[in-house]
């Protein structure tokens, strides 16, 4: 076949030289360039823009009258006033002293003395983690003096904080699915207590933090427990929240339900429509499905004594009243010159939640046992307080394949997995 020639409505001459290999590898130069740049454009402007990670407060320790922090590069600052008290640039160890009427004195130790502050302490390390104790933190530690005591507060990255506390919360040997339900979970609890703080939690009382690092909140021991799979089950959800009509939810979870979860309101007497009681049947594995807990007479005496429940001796202990799922809700506590009847939970926070580790249980009296004078034997099934996420249900579904976006939609059925930031 022939090419057509130019008058026969071919390519003219020009056109050919238009398209020639040289010019075209530039254009095209062009093009990736002008591509390029834009990509660049809208990476930095959509990392710029994205919206910034909360900081959470959390309260992680509380040490009668004096305090050492350790770290490197330590800068002390009052909060208040931002004036700088000190700066070491070696590691070091910052002591502080906290006295009643809120009084503070801060000291690198050695010949430097000590200096006076007022206010809350903003200590941070240029050079990483600041360390109390066993644990060490992330970002800044805030130290108030309240009634004579040193209250340490870390104000960390709401996404480091969910890592941080993935391997207490369960353990990061779980599977990730199981991993990732609960860092979505954590991170709405958190977010939730955030916006609580201050208002309804306390009665009036503002305190300086959003969340206690016990079971009254969520487990958070610090940076070290860090692990890489924790660490990609807040990556992969990076921002995601349970939410009820537009709003994070209260996200209960607890370690064993025992069957079925618990409503709030059988619980505290406190209704909150997204959360309902579900059947789990995935935690018959757990090693807290079943539990028997004894106690000597004289030191469940002694407990219920100091709670103000019992005057005299122990004459007896026992349920009067029980929920729709069997659990404890009413408890009789008799002695020998009163008689109370109290909610099944304040015998458990009486007697210890690690102990009763949870309200479903039954109480008899074992003439026999204990050093002298008989012992009390609790028998009981699950842990926790049964609302929510059931941790080992969550386990057992992870280890079965299903998502983490089954597990939550199992154990908060009303709630929707939404973006937050
Ligand atoms: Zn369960």
């Amino acid at each position: 076949m022939e090419y057509p020639s130019p008058k026969d409505g071919g390519l003219p001459q020009n056109s050919i030289a238009r398209f020639s290999p040289r010019r075209l590898r530039s254009e095209l130069l062009l093009v990736v360039i002008f591509l390029a740049v834009t990509l660049g454009i809208v990476v930095f402007c959509s990392t710029a823009l994205a919206a910034p990670v909360p900081v959470v407060r959390v309260m992680v320790d509380r040490e009668p009258a004096t305090l050492k922090i350790n770290g490197f590069d330590l800068l002390v600052t009052e909060a208040d006033t931002s004036r700088s008290l000190a700066h070491e640039n070696r590691r070091a160890s910052v002591n502080v002293k906290c006295s009643l009427g809120g009084r503070m004195e801060v000291s690198f130790g050695g010949a430097k003395g000590r200096m006076r502050a007022s206010g809350p302490l903003k200590i941070t390390s240029l050079g990483g983690f600041l360390r109390v104790g066993q644990s060490q933190y992330r970002d800044e530690l805030y130290v108030y003096s309240f009634n004579g005591d040193c209250i340490v507060v870390n104000h960390v990255d709401l996404e480091k904080y969910v890592a941080g506390l993935l391997n207490s919360e369960m353990s990061a040997s779980w599977s990730l699915n199981a991993l990732t339900a609960q860092a979505i979970a954590a991170r709405t609890y958190a977010i939730y207590q955030m916006k609580e703080a201050g208002t309804t939690r306390y009665k009036g009382f503002r305190p300086p933090f959003d969340l206690d690092s016990s079971v009254r909140d969520q487990v958070y021991e610090g940076a070290q427990m860090e692990r890489y799979k924790a660490l990609q089950a807040v990556q992969r959800t990076r921002g995601m929240v349970l939410s009820y009509h537009g709003e994070p939810i209260k996200a209960f979870y607890h370690s064993t339900c025992g069957g079925r979860t618990e409503t709030p309101e059988r619980v505290w007497g406190v209704r909150l429509p997204y959360l309902r009681s579900v059947e789990c049947g995935y935690c018959n594995k757990s090693p807290r499905f079943n539990w028997v807990y004894s106690i000597p007479g004289g030191d469940l005496e002694t407990k219920l004594r100091r709670a103000g429940l019992l005057r005299g001796r122990l004459a007896g202990i026992r349920i009067v009243a029980r929920n729709r799922l069997g659990r404890a809700s009413r408890v009789e506590v008799r002695g020998t010159e009163n008689s109370v009847t109290v909610a099944a939970t304040r015998i458990r926070d009486v007697v210890g939640t690690v102990n009763l580790r949870s309200t479903d249980f039954t109480v008899g009296r074992n003439p026999a046992g204990g050093a002298r004078g008989g012992e009390f034997v609790f028998i009981g099934h699950g842990s926790g307080h049964g609302v929510g996420m059931c941790q080992y249900g969550a386990k057992a579904m992870g280890e079965q394949g299903q998502s983490y976006a089954q597990i939550l939609k199992h154990y908060y059925p009303e709630a929707q997995i939404t973006k937050y930031y």
